[in-house]
């Protein structure tokens, strides 16, 4: 069977189970989902950290026009964060159950989600003067980017729709693999940072050219 009808059949399951109406009946499908499917479903469990915060900043790049656009520490710390926030969803399964993947791609991965959440990022700065002014729109952008990375970088899908539809990440995945997996399996996502490092500088390319300056591809302020 190839992956993605393996993946398909899986979301099918992870849906009827939801609809399950009693929890018995719940609990078997999703123990069936993840004895046949946990395996495969770990061994495409990208992107990595590093490759949402690449992804982040290629989005950063390209909503944000140049003028505005700042060369400090704490705008790309706030994209990383934003970036990766629906993966804090691993954090509070490690947390509350010691498994990592009970409440993964649940809620956090959803359109939903990255709108509240965007809402709330868009007022931090009213909280404590560091925190980088950023808008709703971009805010809500970089926290979907995640999910958008997560739908069409991996064969496991993500709760987009959330509240109409959910999907729970079958399978266990403790503090020890968690750990693991940020640590050295991250190289994975070389190709995805490499890719956003050479989308940002087409991007600056083809925006100095359009203005006609000279190609400063690396210039840190603004090209104005
Ligand atoms: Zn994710």
């Amino acid at each position: 069977m190839s992956d993605g009808f393996l993946f398909g059949m899986h979301y099918a399951k992870s849906k009827v189970a939801f609809g399950a109406t009693d929890t018995v009946s719940r609990a078997i499908l999703i123990q069936l989902a993840d004895k046949r499917l946990g395996p495969l479903y770990r061994s495409c469990n990208m992107p990595f950290p590093i490759g949402h915060t690449a992804i982040g900043l290629a989005t950063f790049e390209t909503a944000q026009s140049p003028s505005a656009r700042g060369s400090r520490l704490a705008p790309v710390l706030f994209i990383t964060l934003l970036a990766n926030l629906p993966d804090l969803d691993v954090l509070a399964g490690l947390i509350l159950q010691g498994n990592g993947a009970v409440f993964h791609r649940g809620p956090t991965h959803s359109l939903l989600f990255a709108l509240v959440a965007g809402y709330a990022a868009s007022h931090l700065w009213r909280l404590w003067h560091r925190i980088p002014r950023f808008g709703f729109g971009l805010c809500s952008l970089l926290v979907f980017s995640h999910v958008l990375a997560d739908m069409f970088l991996t064969s496991a899908p993500v709760s987009l729709l959330w509240p109409l539809e959910i999907y729970w990440t079958p399978g266990q995945n403790t503090w020890g693999q968690v750990v693991d997996m940020v640590l050295y399996q991250s190289y994975q996502d070389a190709g995805i940072a490499i890719a956003a490092v050479l989308y940002v500088l087409a991007v600056r390319m083809v925006r100095a050219a359009l203005k006609g300056h000279s190609l400063n591809i690396f210039a840190r302020k603004s090209i104005e």
